[in-house]
């Protein structure tokens, strides 16, 4: 294998994915620990808490304490290069999140044992499901009262329908948690409460029925224990690496994040059989991690990292060949002069620092001044795109006005401007005289976050407005539209236009999407743009 391979295969590129409080932060925490990034890993909780950090920028962050920058967290663990995308959550949650999910290769789930699947987790999770990468899960707080295991599976099947094989299985939860059960290697991984971590090595067994483990449980949570270990191996799934690769199945651990319990073995597990960067679909059919020309794609676009240099910051997932600094490609937004692809930065937390070279799976930071946008490829591999990026749902929508006649420009040039960089969605309505723009987000967040810029930055004048919206399906791009003037259409529906001029319809709920499905059944309604 060549060097170039080998810094492909050692590469694992992954995101946590969670519900606010399940437990991410403190994952990714015990995560770097074991990368003996030791020293860094009180920066993901202080920029939890947002005190004093580089995205202090906007004013709104700082009053609401929330973080709007994404931050990517690489370090080395037994010969694996780790890649650890952060997918902002909590109130700042928005498409940056689900966009953050197209750079990566896996994804770790974590879940409160003690409430189940909850809805962020959920939405998630579907955007991995349509991805189609492997996904693992790690059954948080085992040392809290946890609903019973085999609901946690069944709930991954019936809600999420993904299959699972518990790789771990938990002796006991809240206080009676004693440890877990490697179904794979057949080793008992005792549970020491110190804060620490496992502080025993774990025990060869020499299956469930070995009295070490009987030794450790009450005859009856024992007795219910074997019975549950029996249903698994009659009744559950099968371990099928390939199924988990396609992420039809997920691996799943169970622990206690905050003890770090459980953490590592979900890690070895992880690094091993999480994917290495694979090809990705283009224009031109797969393109693989080792083809040795450079390739890679914008996923985010941070704005104003510095107050005093108004830059902006592209982040690049690497797809293929080696990227160097100071490179040039061609101009993804069109014009004969390349750019060059100077300042590189890899971002720690608060930290940046210059990067020389990066390989496929890595994300490099590029300084850019406003050049790029979401999506664009950058490549020197002629007429290539990657189609990476989708417009996601918008669940929320709001009109935006403006305010002052005489500020239109500022209007119109600030809200492309931050079309360009992702910050938000925007439709026009068919028919509609007045050229209100209507806005469609995933948190209700990036409204203000764009009224909030559009009046700080571009000094323009802007109102947002309720609406009655709240689905929005796709059409196909050459739909005739007035087709659907008069019946079938149901009450409040309206049709717009996104800003590739790829027809939507809008509805004020899902009732009115199944009745216009019903009475329309030749209409195909995507819940994603159809234009890729
Ligand atoms: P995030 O919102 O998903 O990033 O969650 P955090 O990592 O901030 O955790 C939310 C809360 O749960 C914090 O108070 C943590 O201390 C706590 N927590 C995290 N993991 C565990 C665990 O394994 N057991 C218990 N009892 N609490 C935990």
């Amino acid at each position: 294998m060549s060097d170039f391979q080998h810094e492909i295969q050692r590469r694992r590129t992954f995101a946590i994915i969670s519900h606010p409080d399940a437990g991410k932060t403190t994952l990714t925490e015990k995560l770097l620990l074991y990368g003996g990034a030791l020293q860094q890993a009180g920066s993901v909780r202080a920029k939890k808490n947002q005190r004093s950090t580089t995205s202090d920028w906007m004013d709104l962050e700082r009053e609401r304490g929330i973080s709007v920058s994404s931050t990517v967290l690489q370090f080395e663990y037994e010969g694996f290069c780790i890649n650890l995308l952060d997918t902002p959550g909590h109130r700042d949650f928005s498409e940056d999140t689900y966009r953050v999910l197209t750079a990566v290769d896996s994804v770790i789930m974590v879940i409160d044992a003690g409430k189940g699947i909850e809805e962020r987790t959920r939405k998630l999770f579907e955007i991995c499901r349509m991805r189609g990468i492997p996904i693992f899960t790690f059954m948080n707080k085992m040392d809290r009262p946890a609903l019973n295991p085999l609901e946690l599976l069944d709930e991954l099947e019936r809600v999420l329908g993904i299959g699972a094989f518990p790789v771990t299985w938990p002796l006991g939860d809240g206080p009676d948690f004693k440890g877990v059960y490697d179904r794979l290697e057949k080793t008992l991984h005792l549970y020491a409460n110190q804060g620490k971590g496992a502080s025993r090595a774990a025990d060869h067994v020499t299956g469930a029925d070995d009295p070490r483990i009987s030794a450790q449980l009450h005859p009856s949570i024992h007795q219910e224990w074997l019975e549950q270990i029996e249903l698994l191996s009659l009744a559950g799934e099968a371990f099928d690496d390939e199924k988990v690769r396609v992420g039809e199945l997920t691996p799943v651990f169970f622990g206690s994040a905050i003890n770090n319990f459980g953490v590592q073995l979900l890690l070895n597990y992880f690094v091993r059989h999480g994917m290495p960067p694979m090809p990705r679909k283009s224009s031109q059919g797969l393109i693989e991690p080792t083809r040795p020309d450079f390739s890679g794609f914008v996923f985010k676009i941070q704005a104003n990292m510095d107050p005093n240099h108004r830059d902006s910051l592209s982040f690049i997932r690497i797809c293929s060949g080696v990227f160097s600094k100071d490179m040039t490609v061609p101009n993804p937004r069109g014009g004969n002069k390349p750019i060059r692809l100077s300042y590189p930065q890899r971002l720690f937390g608060q930290e940046r620092e210059s990067v020389e070279t990066a390989y496929p799976g890595d994300i490099v930071g590029l300084v850019s001044h406003g050049a790029f946008r979401i999506g664009d490829t950058l490549t020197q591999i002629p007429d290539l795109h990657y189609h990476e990026i989708p417009r996601f749902p918008p669940e929320v929508f709001s009109y935006l006005h403006n305010n002052t006649p005489s500020k239109f420009k500022q209007f119109r040039d600030g809200l492309e401007q931050l079309l360009n960089e992702g910050v938000i969605q925007v439709f026009y309505l068919h028919n509609s005289q007045q050229k209100t723009a209507l806005l469609g987000a995933v948190g209700q967040l990036q409204f203000e976050v764009v009224k909030h810029r559009l009046e700080t930055e571009y000094a323009a004048d802007v109102r947002l407005e309720v609406t009655p919206f709240t689905e929005v399906r796709w059409l196909e791009p050459d739909t005739d539209v007035e087709q659907f003037k008069g019946a079938y259409m149901g009450s409040n529906v309206r049709i717009a236009f996104d800003t590739d001029h790829v027809p939507v319809l809008l509805f004020p709920d899902q009732w009115s999407v199944d009745y216009f499905a019903e009475k329309n059944p030749n209409v195909p309604l995507s819940k994603f743009s159809t234009l890729q």
